[in-house]
């Protein structure tokens, strides 16, 4: 009975704060903490009212010794987050003091939830769907005000209902197609009326699953984020740049040519996008063993990148490790920012024939970094970042839609040819089920258990 066993995890970030919070939940929640809370009057907490708080002491379950004061809040399933009873105790937040209170539980009777487990619940119990349940971990994770609303319209069930509608078309599909199988006789010719309502309903669907499935590409962006690589080679400005981009000092800026050595990271916001900067210690060949290291990483965050942008500096020429640069880049997307322009012009751009997308600027003044921005807004998304509509954020949601188009678009083409009615309830079921993978109607428990493996410990 491991699936539904009571459970604790610590909920909140692990480290020092004000507070800290235990989450008990299942059926001997309510049972398991009652051997080790005490409060002042002695009140058995089995009689507490659902959405209530107690104040008191978790005391060891041997010696009845004080461990730490807490208050202890109620929530009665089906109304709490597992849609099971669930206690959360409220202690003081340091490591040792909710790790002594988490051991007592355990102690008590309750396990230790794997990750992911208080979300699975809710899910397996059926309060929310698998893409809510999604949803929260992106919730969690989101990098940007807009990851955070989309996270926040999933969540509430919105795909789930879109989805839903779509599952709709398909059911009356077959139900039609079951319809006419049924009571048509061997001899008599299949109702003429019905291939046309068939398609109809389709493309209904069909054309529902192309508008959704049209910003999925800049819904894994906000998702996920841009991954953006800066490359150029020693002292054309790339820490400048991230510096201004992050508007703050963050990368050591020097004179010296090779002093970015290894690779940095830093995630800015551009309206709601974000994007994943990486700057490179440069791609030239070198003797030097740090430098080298993040030389090889350099090369694998130029393949990773959906956007490279390659610097160069205009105050020199062009010179053989540029273009030793260029060559690596060809087949990416790619700006070319020529930096430095506050300096007097030296450079030949004749000679970088092929990136043809340039835009002028100075990392030290600031100039033409809105350019930049802009460009990157241009290239990855049409027109202006929608923030009320329903976008797919998830590749898994994006493949399975997919999916469930392809089977569609088949049995319309099936149709058209007069095949077999049977024939063609084969695809619409096949994609029907493609839509129950979003939900997890229609989902294997391996997957299942990976997707809640991704979240956090006491999620
Ligand atoms: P990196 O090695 O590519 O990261 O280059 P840095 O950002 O460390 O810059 C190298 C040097 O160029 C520093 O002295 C910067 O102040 C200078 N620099 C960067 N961008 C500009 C610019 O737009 N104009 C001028 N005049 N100097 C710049």
């Amino acid at each position: 009975m491991k699936e539904f066993d009571t459970i604790c995890g610590i909920a909140t970030a692990q480290g020092e704060g004000g507070i800290a919070i235990i989450r008990v939940s299942g059926s001997k929640a309510i049972e398991i903490v009652s051997k080790i809370f005490k409060s002042i009057n002695n009140f058995d907490i089995k009689d507490m009212k659902t959405y209530t708080m107690k104040y008191g002491n978790i005391v060891d379950i041997k010696t009845c010794e004080v461990i730490d004061e807490v208050i202890i809040s109620f929530m009665k399933g089906p109304r709490s987050f597992t849609a099971e009873d669930v206690i959360e105790i409220n202690c003081h937040g340091g490591v040792v003091s909710t790790n002594r209170v988490l051991e007592e539980v355990v102690k008590a009777g309750a396990r230790i939830a794997e990750p992911g487990e208080f979300t699975k619940r809710a899910f397996l119990n059926g309060r929310i769907d698998l893409s809510q349940a999604e949803a929260v971990i992106d919730i969690i994770n989101a990098k940007t005000d807009l990851a955070m609303k989309s996270a926040v319209m999933q969540s509430s069930g919105t795909l789930s209902q879109e989805i839903n509608k779509l599952s709709k078309y398909l059911l009356d599909v077959l139900a039609h197609i079951e319809y006419d199988v049924d009571f048509t006789e061997d001899d008599e010719e299949p109702d003429a009326s019905l291939p046309p309502k068939i398609i109809a309903s389709l493309t209904e669907a069909t054309s529902e699953m192309d508008k959704l499935l049209k910003g999925a590409n800049e819904g894994k962006i906000i998702r996920d984020g841009l991954r953006m690589t800066i490359i150029g080679k020693p002292n054309v400005g790339k820490s400048s740049l991230m510096n201004a981009l992050l508007q703050e000092k963050r990368a050591i800026v020097t004179d010296i040519p090779g002093t970015t050595r290894d690779v940095i990271e830093e995630y800015i916001n551009l309206d709601g996008i974000p994007v994943k900067i990486t700057d490179t210690a440069g791609i030239r060949e070198t003797e030097d063993v740090v430098e080298r290291i993040g030389v090889e990483r350099s090369k694998e965050k130029i393949e990773e990148a959906d956007l490279v942008v390659l610097m160069l500096d205009t105050s020199r020429e062009l010179d053989e490790e540029d273009k030793e640069i260029i060559e690596a880049i060809k087949d990416k997307k790619v700006v070319v920012l020529l930096n430095k322009i506050d300096l007097d012009r030296k450079i030949n751009i004749d000679q970088i024939e092929g990136l043809e997308n340039r835009i002028e600027i100075s990392a030290m003044t600031g100039q033409g970094i809105e350019d930049l921005k802009a460009e990157i807004k241009r290239l990855f998304f049409n027109g202006e970042v929608d923030n009320e509509s329903l976008i797919i954020t998830n590749n898994r949601h994006k493949q399975a839609l997919l999916r469930a188009l392809e089977n569609c678009e088949e049995a319309k083409n099936r149709l058209k040819n007069n095949e077999y009615l049977d024939l063609i309830s084969i695809y619409v079921t096949s994609g029907l089920k493609a839509l129950g993978e979003i939900t997890g109607s229609e989902v294997e428990e391996d997957l299942v258990n990976k997707i809640f493996s991704e979240f956090c410990v006491g999620k």
